[in-house]
């Protein structure tokens, strides 16, 4: 295929989401035949807006990768990799919090509950919003909302809060971001009570997931939809030499500090990362989240390494009826081609985020009350 050179539209890039205890717990037991098949649209993330990314960029983006690149690697016609279908695994776990949920309501009476609060009236923020809720209604989780008006004050935003601290029925907080530019992010998140952070972004949540012998709360929901991808498809960590590209405190960092836990042996890579190919050529396992159409080319994968692709990217593409379409960090084509597994996008890590966030409101509930 031609390979288009276009530059990209606007910049709504951003993140994500949440974790949990059982994580630690290794889910191999729930391993399901997973088929291949079933590849959708993404899912939307906890507070944070991942989105699409479509950075506005005076250099050229690599729209479709074609072995017509220079870097691109000779590689047969026949797509090698398993298709790692995070629809699929995704929708398995809403129905395993479904039964526990429907479990809970009849033995204690417990419903959880999962509290979002939305400042101003961004369109994609309240897309995002109504996406959790359709998520909770589908599983039973009650969802509480608060919407306010784009010149609220953070105190009013804060009062709301607290509110939502104190009441039982709430089992996990949100605050959608962006909030308006005039709010204190910082303090507006740091208000939220770690008990109850299903983000997980709280500096205490991820400072236990860095130590060793500690263990957060919550971990955030992207990063530990990645490692739950890897259990259910029965992939090992344990040894492994593991490359994350990005480090952002959302996804990148908190994903590899994951995989370290999985003892892994872990390499960042970021923007200011030379040759970054010769270090991602060496991982068994690749974590992608920048933020780059296509970035990882064929040629940085080393055969057989299993891909997971974080990135959500909109590329023009005047076949598409939207005129654009979504693409990885990772170039599909070439990449999965070399590569023993590999997430697609749309349909690998997005469903995952928002089932992770229900998977912590849940996790949230059963501590609060004492339920194992
Ligand atoms: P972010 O905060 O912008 O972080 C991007 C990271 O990528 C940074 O650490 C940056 O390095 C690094 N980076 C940028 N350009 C690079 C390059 N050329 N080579 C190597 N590293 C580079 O983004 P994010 O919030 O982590 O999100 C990353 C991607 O994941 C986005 O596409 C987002 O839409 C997507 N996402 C998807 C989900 C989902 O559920 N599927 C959830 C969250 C995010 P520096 O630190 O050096 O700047």
């Amino acid at each position: 295929m031609a390979l288009i050179n276009t530059t990209i539209f606007t910049d709504c890039s951003s993140s994500s989401s949440t974790a949990r205890l059982l994580l630690f717990n290794n889910t191999t037991k729930h391993q399901k035949k997973l088929s291949n098949n079933n590849i959708s649209y993404f899912g939307s993330s906890s507070s944070v807006q991942f989105g699409i990314s479509s950075r506005t960029s005076s250099r050229s983006i690599i729209t479709h990768c074609s072995s017509s690149s220079a870097s691109a690697i000779q590689v047969d016609n026949e797509t090698s990799a398993k298709v790692i279908d995070g629809k699929r695994v995704a929708k398995d776990i809403r129905d395993e919090i479904t039964v526990e949920i429907s479990k809970m309501k009849e033995e204690i009476g417990i419903v959880p509950g999962l509290a979002v609060i939305l400042v101003g009236d961004r369109k994609d923020s309240a897309t995002y919003v109504r996406n959790k809720k359709k998520a909770c209604d589908s599983v039973g989780i009650n969802s509480y909302e608060v919407r306010l008006p784009e010149d609220s004050t953070e105190e009013e935003v804060l009062n709301h809060i607290s509110k939502f601290n104190d009441d039982p029925s709430v089992h996990g907080i949100l605050v959608q971001l962006p909030l308006p530019s005039h709010m204190n992010e910082q303090n507006v998140l740091n208000a939220v009570c770690i008990e109850k952070d299903v983000d997980g972004f709280h500096p205490l949540n991820i400072g236990r997931l860095a130590m060793r012998g500690r263990d957060p709360l919550f971990v955030p929901c992207t990063p530990k939809g990645c490692i739950e991808l890897l259990h259910r498809y029965d992939i090992p960590i344990k040894g492994k030499r593991a490359v994350v590209i990005g480090r952002s405190n959302i996804v990148g960092m908190p994903a590899a500090l994951l995989l370290q836990r999985e003892d892994a042996t872990v390499s960042i890579v970021h923007s200011r990362t030379k040759n970054p190919e010769e270090i991602t050529r060496q991982a068994d396992i690749i974590i992608s989240a920048v933020g780059q159409p296509n970035m990882v080319r064929g040629s940085w994968v080393k055969p057989g390494a299993v891909l997971i692709d974080v990135g959500i990217n909109s590329v023009e593409d005047a076949e598409c009826a939207r005129g654009y379409r979504l693409v990885g960090d990772i170039c599909y084509e070439e990449a999965s081609k070399v590569a023993s597994a590999i997430t697609p996008v749309p349909g690998g890590v997005g469903p995952m985020t928002i089932a992770m966030l229900l998977s912590n409101t849940l996790l949230s509930a059963k501590r609060i009350h004492n339920l194992r």
